[in-house]
């Protein structure tokens, strides 16, 4: 399981003083275990596909489908990361993680486990009890990255998710992020404005063009993927 079918959506946002069109007809299937980037500038309507994928922002027309099933509202089997990491400040590390599982109920000690496991693969340990204000931007991304991930989520949806950080540091949790998606094997959709990002990560790229959202070409990703 895994995969996420788009079929000719659109995405019209009507306010009482405007029409915004961000997605204008976008098909697009993703794969189970892909890892799909999909680039494009500023207000081509990336974040709203994503958001859609989600079910967090309904098309005006055509379906998504996630694991063989229609979205119709906000996906338990999804989850997400966005530019701010938006942690809860008075929260340690640990348990702003944590908070993912007591939105969704999860059972307590296969949570702990889940985000020790977490913490480990990320180079958070030592960081545990830290706060948000304590850590530096490339470590609150890698925390927002396992709160993300600790209900061993299908589909992982990124947005922008370095793109408030350096390029050195950006460059290391892209290699993390790598990584994170071949051990744990979860598809992930990747939105960035960055060319060299987009290639680098993914197995597929699909290039938006804005005004209206459109997929404008796909490309395949033929790059040797071992980059240890
Ligand atoms: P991107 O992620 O590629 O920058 P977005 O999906 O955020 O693009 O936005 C695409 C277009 O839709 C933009 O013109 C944006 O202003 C508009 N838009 C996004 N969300 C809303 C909303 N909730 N209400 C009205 N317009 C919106
Ligand atoms: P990068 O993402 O490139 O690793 P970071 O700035 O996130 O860069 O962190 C670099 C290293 O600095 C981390 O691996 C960690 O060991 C250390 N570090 C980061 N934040 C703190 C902090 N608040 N206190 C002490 N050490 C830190």
């Amino acid at each position: 399981a895994g995969g996420v079918e788009i079929e000719d959506v659109t995405c019209t946002f009507t306010t009482k003083h405007s029409r915004t069109t961000a997605v204008d007809g976008v098909s697009m299937r993703i794969e189970p275990g892909e890892f799909v980037s999909i680039l494009g500038p500023s207000g081509c309507g990336k974040s709203t596909l994503l958001k859609m994928i989600a079910g967090l922002v309904r098309p005006t027309t055509g379906t998504v489908r996630l694991l063989g099933a229609e979205v119709r509202g906000p996906q338990r089997r999804i989850g997400f990361a966005f530019q701010r990491a938006a942690l809860l400040e008075w929260r340690g590390a640990r348990k702003n993680i944590l908070l993912q599982a007591e939105m969704r109920g999860m059972d307590k000690a296969a949570a702990a486990r889940k985000a020790d496991e977490l913490i480990e693969m990320t180079g958070l340990k030592g960081f545990e009890d830290a706060l948000p204000h304590e850590l530096s931007g490339g470590m609150q991304q890698r925390v927002a990255l396992c709160r993300a991930l600790l209900h061993e989520p299908p589909v992982l949806l990124l947005d922008e998710p370095f793109g408030a950080l350096d390029a050195l540091t950006r460059e290391n949790l892209n290699t993390e992020l790598h990584r994170i998606w071949r051990e744990t094997g979860t598809t992930v959709v990747l939105v960035t404005h960055s060319i060299a990002e987009a290639i680098y990560l993914g197995t597929r790229v699909e290039v938006m063009s804005p005004r209206p959202g459109r997929v404008v070409e796909t490309l395949p990703v033929d790059l040797p993927r071992e980059r240890e």
